[in-house]
């Protein structure tokens, strides 16, 4: 191929004229396919698009047959054309035919032709379809060739991707427009249906083809400069991206706004005719292709980076205005985002919220909090969400499943629809069970209460019929909070949540923060073990001035009203006769400033250090109530990370280990008439919860969509057979096994619903 006549530039301000030209979609791309091979002086122009059943479709050819345009269909792994799709990478030959990939099609004509150069029509990192050029002489691309070449295809990528070329696709779209279906983790329950809204959208570049090169390369420059020494301040005040990323993440940020392939790269595209955005994107595109198929987590971490890198080049370069600003929310929405933090969430109008999809996130992050206190169906760890559904596609999030459909096909949404409709029915029937009271067959009272941290959170006390707060989540309004709260603001909150909860009891927790619960205004300690770390109860007593402020806001805000605070993460008795000290140092101190004290201040401890097993008397003595955190403690007890996908199911709370445990905790608490109950997950379960009931336990704290199946089951139980059933079953089973089985059983012999 000699040097093309006109240069990339030249060639993209051909396209852009082909692109204005009133015609047909085919006529556009026939016209597409004659301008690049004349103009890099191939005898063969074609385009493949990838279709919804994954064949590449021979959609327009300068040089093959034309008749095969059409008709051609490779499976997308075949040929050729089919290793470009697979790998989105571009494939240089001086003689395709001796390669092993090479696939004859003699519809096409192909046989004249040696040398070849493909590339992938990318956008977001998918695969949309390959463009390729052939030359009947034996010869070797040039990597300027192959790099204009991957610019003209980001044009290609663009009109498929705009949807004009689906009239040409009748029978099957094409892949851009395809339904797809992807799995993650549940982190909120529920289904819902609605349409795309990306948090924070990826900026759409709409100008992709440069009138001035000059004027692009200076605003690529100067943008570079801006995003450069917003990162140096970022560094330099020690502030954080976002609120997660930590120092060492800015550092790696800066070092790749420094990288010389990458700048390169983009000055690179940029010369070849694209605008300075466009050029940041088509770089950005080939980053994400590689980090979809990078299996090492810490190149994929990498990548991940840069892909930050890029989004604040283009945003520098497009302005901040063209982020969608949450409110303006259609009706049905879906949240599409990377990752998003507990504030962001809660600035969207909840009644319009039908989803959340994430692509990064676990089940006990804040956001995952927030999105069950709003009761926002909701998955996370779904791989490339944001790159897969554009703004205003239909999408059904299945957070029982952990499913997410994008685009899905009639039958899919029906099915859901219908899905839907069920589940609305049975939450009718557990609302019909909303004012009769949790009593087993045998007569055995269970108090169900409710988990909240959000003043929201309140309102499903009379929705769901519950009793009062078990366990309130005081760390939520510190999470949320873009600033240490006030001791004003602290005391607002909780008063606000006693006057919404009227006469029902609230068990307010201390501050439960450290370990996985990091404050974004808050420095960030580096510890090995966080969960082990300096957290909870420890900060507490270490550093009482937090926990004063937060006892004495509690104290204010009873108003003369019964108090039940609880303490986490208690190791040792001794932590909690001093965590009573500092509470009876702050009545006092109210006291002689004639501020009305609670009627009954009770304080309880948080069982969920397993050390607390061994000194269950002691504690059950001192504490005026006990609280299993049936999370921690398992997490604890079996040495398995709550958050860590790989380890979290590897034990079962209904194992003898575990049962023992919470038998032991009952037991012993009720010897000495100190009350117990849970508050962990566990307690949320009802065949879990039947357990609990048969093992002693009278009250139960839970989310709130979990009340109506506990109360379901709890009216349809008799705790004295369960409890004969776990007695007779723990008396012969050995370490290990699990009474999930027998209980599953009894519950289905005897029409429990579970
Ligand atoms: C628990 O550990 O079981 C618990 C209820 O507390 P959290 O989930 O907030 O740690
Ligand atoms: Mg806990």
């Amino acid at each position: 191929m000699p040097a093309a006549p006109g240069g990339p530039r030249l060639l993209l301000r051909r396209l852009r004229e082909a692109m204005a030209e009133p015609v047909s979609p085919q006529a556009r791309l026939d016209r597409i396919v004659v301008l690049i091979a004349a103009n890099v002086v191939a005898e063969v122009c074609s385009v493949y698009v990838l279709r919804d059943d994954n064949s590449l479709e021979l959609f327009a050819t300068e040089g093959l047959n034309r008749e095969a345009v059409h008709l051609t269909r490779m499976r997308a792994d075949e040929g050729l054309v089919g290793l470009i799709a697979q790998t989105a990478e571009p494939l240089s030959l001086s003689d395709a035919q001796q390669h092993p990939a090479f696939s004859y099609r003699p519809e096409t004509g192909e046989e004249a032709f040696h040398a070849f150069l493909g590339v992938p029509l990318l956008r977001a990192g998918n695969t949309l379809g390959v463009l390729t050029v052939q030359n009947k002489t034996y010869r070797v691309y040039s990597e300027e060739e192959i790099e204009a070449l991957q610019t003209t295809a980001m044009v290609l990528s663009e009109m498929i991707a705009s949807g004009e070329l689906q009239a040409l696709a009748p029978d099957a779209g094409t892949a851009a427009r395809r339904a797809v279906s992807v799995r993650g983790t549940v982190l909120a329950e529920g289904i819902g249906l609605g349409h795309v809204v990306l948090h924070e959208p990826r900026i759409v570049v709409r100008t992709l083809i440069a009138e001035n090169s000059e004027r692009e390369m200076t605003r690529l420059e100067s943008a570079i400069e801006n995003v450069r020494s917003a990162i140096d301040d970022l560094v330099e005040r020690g502030d954080k991206i976002g609120s997660v990323e930590s120092r060492e993440v800015l550092e790696t940020v800066r070092m790749f706004a420094h990288d010389k392939g990458w700048l390169r790269r983009m000055r690179e595209a940029v010369a070849s005719g694209l605008t300075a955005e466009a050029a940041v994107e088509r770089v950005q595109s080939d980053n994400r292709a590689r980090m979809l198929r990078q299996s090492d987590p810490y190149l994929r971490d990498r990548l991940h980076d840069l892909d930050d890198l890029a989004n604040r080049l283009l945003r520098e370069l497009i302005g901040q205005d063209s982020f969608g600003l949450p409110g303006s929310l259609p009706e049905n929405a879906i949240l599409v985002a990377r990752s998003m933090g507990p504030a962001a969430l809660l600035d969207y109008e909840p009644a319009r919220l039908r989803g959340l999809v994430l692509e990064e996130g676990g089940p006990t992050s804040h956001v995952a909090i927030v999105a069950r206190a709003l009761g926002i169906p909701a998955v996370s760890e779904v791989e490339n969400a944001t790159a897969l559904c554009d703004a205003g596609n239909a999408i059904i999030v299945d957070a029982v499943a952990g499913e997410v459909h994008v685009r899905p096909g009639p039958e899919i949404e029906a099915a859901y629809a219908e899905m839907v409709r069920l589940r609305a029915r049975r939450q009718e029937q557990y609302r019909a069970l909303r004012d009769v009271p949790a009593v087993t067959r045998d007569g055995v009272r269970i108090g169900l209460h409710l988990n909240a941290g959000l003043l929201v959170d309140l309102n499903h006390l009379d929705e769901a019929g519950a009793e009062g707060v078990g366990l309130f989540r005081t760390e939520l309004q510190f999470m949320v909070a873009q600033r240490m709260p006030s001791a004003a603001e602290q005391q607002a909150l909780y008063r606000a949540v006693f006057s919404a909860a009227g006469t029902r009891p609230v068990t307010i927790r201390t501050l439960d923060i450290g370990g996985d619960k990091i404050l974004p205004y808050m420095p960030k300690l580096e510890e090995e073990n966080p969960a082990l770390g300096w957290r909870a109860i420890r900060i507490g007593l270490d550093r009482p001035a937090l926990l004063r402020v937060q006892l004495r806001a509690l104290l204010k805000a009873s108003g003369g009203q019964p108090l039940k605070i609880m303490f986490p993460m208690v190791a040792t008795v001794d932590e909690f006769v001093r965590a009573r000290a500092i509470v009876e140092r702050e009545k006092a101190h109210l006291r002689r400033h004639g501020y009305p004290l609670p009627s009954d201040c009770q304080l309880g401890v948080m069982v969920e250090v397993p050390s607390l097993l061994f000194q269950i008397d002691e504690i059950a003595a001192e504490a005026d109530f006990l609280s299993v955190g049936s999370n921690d403690l398992m997490q604890f007890l079996f040495a398995v990370d709550r958050e860590n996908r790989r380890v979290a199911h590897r034990f079962d709370p209904l194992s003898v280990a575990a049962l023992r445990a919470f038998r032991l905790i009952a037991e012993r608490a009720s010897a000495v008439g100190c009350p117990v109950t849970v508050c962990g997950e566990i307690g949320g379960r009802p065949l879990e919860a039947m357990a609990l009931i048969g093992m002693g336990y009278r009250g139960l704290s839970m989310s709130p969509a979990a009340i109506g199946p506990v109360k379901a089951m709890v009216l349809t139980v008799d705790a004295g057979a369960v409890a004969a059933l776990i007695d007779a079953e723990m008396a012969r089973m050995h370490d290990g096994d699990s009474l999930r089985p027998a209980l599953t059983a009894f519950a289905k012999a005897h029409g429990v619903p579970i």
